[in-house]
């Protein structure tokens, strides 16, 4: 039995997200942990920066309510409730990172594709997560190439 008591489960809301969550719930069946989830959203302005001279704001919101729509079903689905469901804007790992000392989470729990080739050396959520984490990762295996 697993002695984690809070878990922070990163979800993209791909369908990857299911096994991902499916896995931190079975980690911790029956110990009472609490779990939570974050999903982090990266401002239009990451991808578009200075290049495009436009007001991203509009988009943004309707992006975060989507987004929020989508979590909240999720964390239904898996029984977490809405206040331990966090989305939050930046970038993937940094936001991660930090939900989960603000929480005091003993566990990151994060998908990860098996990755080769261009892929691998452009490096992976999963990876930048893993890096400079001041709690233990797990990271499950997910997409086209996880093994049966
Ligand atoms: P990636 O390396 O981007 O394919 O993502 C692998 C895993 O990182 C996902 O299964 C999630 O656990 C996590 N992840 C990626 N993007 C996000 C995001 N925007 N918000 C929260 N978690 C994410």
């Amino acid at each position: 039995m697993s002695n984690y008591k809070k878990l922070i489960i990163a979800v993209d809301l791909s369908e990857d997200s299911a096994a991902v969550a499916e896995s931190a719930k079975g980690l911790v069946a029956g110990t009472g942990a609490e779990l939570h989830l974050i999903h982090v959203i990266e401002p239009l302005s990451f991808a578009y920066g200075g290049d495009i001279p436009m007001d991203f704001s509009g988009i943004q919101d309707e992006i975060h309510q989507q987004a929020a729509q989508q979590l909240g079903r999720f964390g239904e689905q898996y029984g977490i409730a809405p206040e331990r469901q966090h989305i939050v804007l930046g970038r993937p790992e940094v936001e991660i990172h930090s939900k989960a000392e603000e929480i005091g989470a003993d566990l990151i729990v994060v998908g990860s594709h098996g990755r080769y080739g261009l892929a691998l050396l452009m490096g992976s959520t999963a990876n930048g997560v893993l890096h400079g984490a001041t709690c233990d990762v797990l990271a499950v295996r997910v997409g086209s190439k996880k093994k049966s």
